[in-house]
């Protein structure tokens, strides 16, 4: 990544272009009094969880949810994770598969698609970052599993997986989940960044995020990955957890991949949940269109933004897309590598 030729001066804002999603973001640490004064005002415990309370997620209430897509391990009563059917689905399975208007001026399209839950534990009272690094690899191999069998529809052009913690990060359900969108088009923020990815490789010949500069943003890395907090984040605290190995589909992650991986996650979990007070969260897995050009290969490589909801969108970043972020990079990383989990 493009490193900043103006050195840094604590007091004053500065613009860092971030050549992965092609957009400039402010720093601007006056508007903060110190970067370890930014935690969360309200754990996403706090509110939700209380012991011994049931959910349509638990274990024994699978008959309040919506259809079971699959479980882990298959057929068994006793599952770790499920995958099903959102009860309240943004897109449609139900309708036709889409004809292909790739290409068209056509702007509108039935609203078909697949949005499935993926509930990450039986049991009510464990969040993603009590697993074992082998639970979460779990957790992984299942998204893995759903893509691939959601890629065999040509009509599938992109799978998001996201993940909503806390009410304030936008979950409706306490009980640990995540979800899946599958999508008949490409989102336009996917197609910005690999617009930006390709321009890099056109320049340089290299992936843009095989060459991530690491230095002070570096936080910890396990054998296949590393984490760190991006150069120019959007969000303060923000951290990408990036495989070490080109690659540019997430869903080609194999089962000790995961486990290294689900590791990583939950160090970085805890590193949040400790430097900043259990804050509301969100992760996103950033990988590569399904039935994609062969070309896209070289220059793509999948990764995981983690955001912790510390402040709010509000009309400045709406209105320009572009960002203010109170913390520095490297004030946040060097925050996040003195805990120890
Ligand atoms: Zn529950
Ligand atoms: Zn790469």
């Amino acid at each position: 990544m493009s490193s900043s030729s103006t050195s840094k001066n604590q007091n004053s804002p500065q613009l860092r272009k971030d050549i992965i999603f092609n957009r400039w973001v402010i720093f601007s640490p006056a508007r903060s009094k110190r970067p370890s004064d930014f935690k969360s005002k309200s754990s996403s415990s706090s509110s939700s969880n209380p012991t011994g309370v049931r959910c349509p997620f638990c274990i024994g209430n699978e008959h309040q949810c919506a259809p079971e897509i699959f479980r882990v391990p298959d057929n068994n009563p006793n599952w770790k994770i499920r995958v099903i059917e959102n009860l309240y689905p943004a897109l449609s399975r139900e309708l036709a598969d889409p004809v292909d208007e790739t290409g068209s001026a056509s702007s509108v399209l039935d609203g078909f698609g697949f949005h499935d839950v993926v509930i990450e534990t039986p049991d009510h009272d464990v969040v993603l970052s009590d697993l074992e690094r082998e639970g979460i690899g779990e957790v992984f191999v299942a998204y893995c599993d759903r893509i691939l069998e959601l890629g065999k529809r040509n009509s599938i052009k992109y799978v998001q997986v996201f993940k909503n913690h806390g009410a304030a990060a936008g979950a409706s359900m306490s009980h640990s989940h995540s979800q899946m969108i599958a999508l008949p088009i490409i989102p336009p923020s996917v197609s910005a960044r690999l617009g930006s990815m390709k321009e890099y490789f056109d320049q340089t010949g290299k992936c843009s995020i095989c060459e991530i500069q690491q230095e002070d943003l570096l936080i910890d890395s396990s054998t296949y990955f590393f984490s760190l907090v991006p150069y120019a984040a959007s969000f303060p605290f923000e951290i990408w957890i990036v495989p070490r190995y080109h690659s540019a589909h997430f869903h080609e992650l194999d089962a000790e991949k995961a486990a290294d991986l689900g590791g990583l996650l939950k160090q970085m979990l805890r590193k949040i949940s400790l430097q900043l007070n259990d804050p509301p969260f969100n992760f996103m897995i950033h990988t590569s269109p399904l039935h994609g050009d062969e070309s896209e290969l070289a220059y793509t490589h999948w990764f995981i933004q983690i955001v912790p909801q510390l402040i709010g969108t509000a009309g400045f970043e709406l209105a320009t897309g572009c960002y203010i972020n109170p913390v520095f990079p490297e004030d946040a990383a060097k925050i996040l590598r003195e805990v120890n989990v």
